[in-house]
Order: C-alpha cells, then sequence, then structure tokens
C-alpha cells in the first residue's frame, strides 16, 4: 500500500502517522520529495481501514498494490482448490460438476423424477430451490422445510448430492443435511450469513450479486474463509446493465478473471443470467469454452406449469442434449496455466 501525503505537510503529524504505523507492525520506506512524500507499507495490509487513513489531514490519496483478500488469493495459494461434495462429486483443479434440477423444489414427483433423468444424463449434483427469493411477496416462496425434506428423498431415489439455498442464518440447522449450501445473489453481502457459514466446513456456493464487482464477490468469499470454512465455489449469474433484451448480462470474461486472481472453482449459472430456454445452451457451452469449473442449469420435467422460472428452464431432453455437447468440449475449456 502506498500512502502519499499532502504538499508541505506537517512534519509533527508525519511522524505521529508513521509511529502509529509501526506500532502496527508494517515497515516503512519513505520516499521524500521536494513537495510531496510517500509512504511505502511493507505487511499485512488487508485490515488497514483505507477511509480512516485517507481521512488524515497529512494523507492526500492511499492506492493499494494488493489485494485486499488474502485466504481467496491465488498468490498466497498458487494450486487449484478442489472441493469434496460428500464423498460422491468433486469441483475445481479439473474436475467438472454439473449441477441441475428445477428452480423450485414443487412436489414429491417432480423432484424425484428431475432427478432421476438428470442423473441420467450425466449432473453430479440436484439443485432446487426451498426458501426462494421472489421479487414480489405475493409469488411461490418455496416449500421451506419441507422442500429439503422432498430434496432429501431424491438425493436418496437417484444418489445426487443436493444443493439449495440459504436466506436467513436462523433457518441453518436446516441444512444440516445439506451437501452444499447456496448463497444467493441478493445474500452475497449479507456479512452475518457470511460469518455464520464460516463456521461450518459446508460446501459453499456464493453467488455474485447483480450490481457486485468481481473483488465484492472475492470478499465476501474472504467472510466465509476467514472463519475457517475453505470450502466456497463462486457462482457468476450476471450483472445488470443498461441491456434488457436477456435477463442480465453474463459476464464470461468473471471466469478467466476470477481463475487468474483466486484458486477458488468457479460456476456459471447460465439459467439466471439469460432468463429464456434458448439461450440457456449456447451461454452454458461458452461458458466451458472459457473455463468453468461448473455449470448450474435449471431443468423442470414440465416448464410451462413451473412453480418459477419455467421460461428458462430446460426439459430433461434439453438438458439431455446440452450435457452431450459439454461432455464433448470439455477437454477444451481454456485452463488457467494457459495465461503464463
Ligand atoms: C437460484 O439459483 O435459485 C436463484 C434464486 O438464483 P440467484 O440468486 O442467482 O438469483
Ligand atoms: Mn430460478
Amino acid at each position: 500500500m502506498i500512502i502519499i501525503l499532502k504538499e508541505n505537510a506537517n512534519t509533527r503529524q508525519v511522524e505521529n502517522l508513521t509511529n502509529w504505523l509501526k506500532q502496527r507492525g508494517f515497515d516503512l520506506h519513505m520516499s521524500v520529495g521536494s513537495t510531496q512524500s510517500l509512504i511505502g507499507l511493507i505487511g499485512d495490509t488487508s485490515k488497514l481501514d483505507i477511509d480512516l487513513l485517507t481521512s488524515l489531514d497529512v494523507v492526500d490519496t492511499v492506492r493499494r498494490i494488493q489485494e485486499p483478500y488474502k485466504s481467496a488469493n491465488r498468490k498466497f495459494h498458487p494450486a487449484d482448490t478442489v472441493i469434496d461434495v460428500a464423498g460422491k462429486a468433486k469441483i475445481g483443479g479439473g474436475n467438472f460438476m454439473m449441477i441441475a434440477g428445477p428452480c423450485s423444489v414443487e412436489t414429491h414427483d417432480q423432484i424425484i423424477s428431475v432427478a432421476q433423468s438428470v442423473k441420467a444424463s450425466g449432473a453430479h449434483v440436484l439443485r432446487g430451490g426451498a426458501f426462494k427469493p421472489r421479487t414480489s411477496p405475493y409469488s411461490f416462496q418455496g416449500l421451506h422445510g419441507k422442500g429439503i425434506d422432498l430434496l432429501e428423498e431424491a438425493r436418496e431415489a437417484s444418489g445426487l448430492p443436493i444443493i439449495t439455498e440459504i436466506m436467513d442464518i436462523n433457518h441453518l440447522p436446516l441444512f444440516e443435511n445439506v451437501d452444499i449450501i447456496q448463497v444467493g445473489a441478493r445474500n452475497m453481502q449479507n456479512f452475518e450469513l457470511l460469518k455464520e457459514l464460516g463456521q461450518t466446513k459446508k460446501p459453499i456456493l456464493l453467488k455474485r450479486g447483480l450490481a457486485n464487482t468481481i473483488e465484492e464477490l472475492l470478499m465476501s468469499a474472504e467472510y466465509i474463509m476467514a472463519g475457517g470454512n475453505e470450502n466456497v465455489s463462486l457462482c457468476e449469474r450476471a450483472i445488470r446493465t443498461v441491456e434488457t433484451a436477456p435477463r442480465n448480462t453474463l459476464d464470461l470474461s468473471a471466469i478467466p478473471v476470477l481463475h487468474k486472481h483466486t484458486h477458488l472453482p468457479v460456476v456459471i449459472d447460465p439459467s439466471h443470467a439469460t432468463g429464456i430456454n434458448e439461450l440457456v445452451a449456447p451461454m452454458a457451452l461458452a461458458a466451458v469454452a472459457a473455463g468453468a469449473d461448473g455449470l448450474i442449469i435449471e431443468v423442470h420435467n414440465d416448464p410451462p406449469h413451473a412453480l418459477c422460472d419455467g421460461k428458462q428452464s430446460l426439459t430433461p431432453e434439453q438438458f439431455d442434449d446440452l450435457a452431450k455437447k459439454i461432455r464433448a468440449i470439455l477437454p477444451y475449456g481454456f485452463r488457467k496455466e494457459e495465461w503464463a
């Protein structure tokens, strides 16, 4: 980190600042110019409050030269993280994970039927929302605890591990037997929730918020990892831009950018990204080509009658066709080593 001091900064105040920084364990590198001086800070600056430093009378500007995230940073952990899900599936470090299933768990027959068909097409993990973050309070909100029970039955019937979204930290006990806990886009910066998930050892799928930067996504992962849970995968599910033709704008460049900066696996959600059935396959294939470590795709047995997100849901047949195409191009997916 570099602190640029104000022109003709008061010597006593500069001394106070340098003493304070030294007391906090930093090595300082002073560069004194005829009118303006700089302090180079050597040490872990991740806990330093930039706003506080910037507000000091003698400080002109503060620039970070190192990323504020540590646990998620590839610099400190060069090898890809590999996450094991209940001994049945793996993601990261060359292990590709296909997650598929309906937006919401609706009935026993629906979730069992979708679980069996996506399993037959080669999916590794079954998705299904039990707590649904809906824009309208009048829309279907999910089956809550009953939905998680049905997912567990579908796991039993299909052998697939299950992923479902948590919206409230008070619901955590209900997730005890869930294999991967999803943090949805709207909760990406629910820091108390993230801290609590950091206390568990469960694999977490952390989705990027609709208006969040990649660095903010990494800082949210850092919240979970700082608590001791390193089993975090990141999910790009598109952001809001000026474009309204698809539901959101899928930021595929997030894949190589994340691979460059972090060792955590990167998942793409082409369903919530586009919101449109016919856009899901092209975006899924593009994500695999760009090096995604996994995909999460909505599949419904009867999309026109789905209680949520039918418009973007693939039929089991469409998913089967897509899964074959994905397997065919998987070996050609771009890997981060090719950056070097
Ligand atoms: C979901 O995956 O069910 C979901 C609600 O996604 P997002 O948080 O990306 O909107
Ligand atoms: Mn959905």
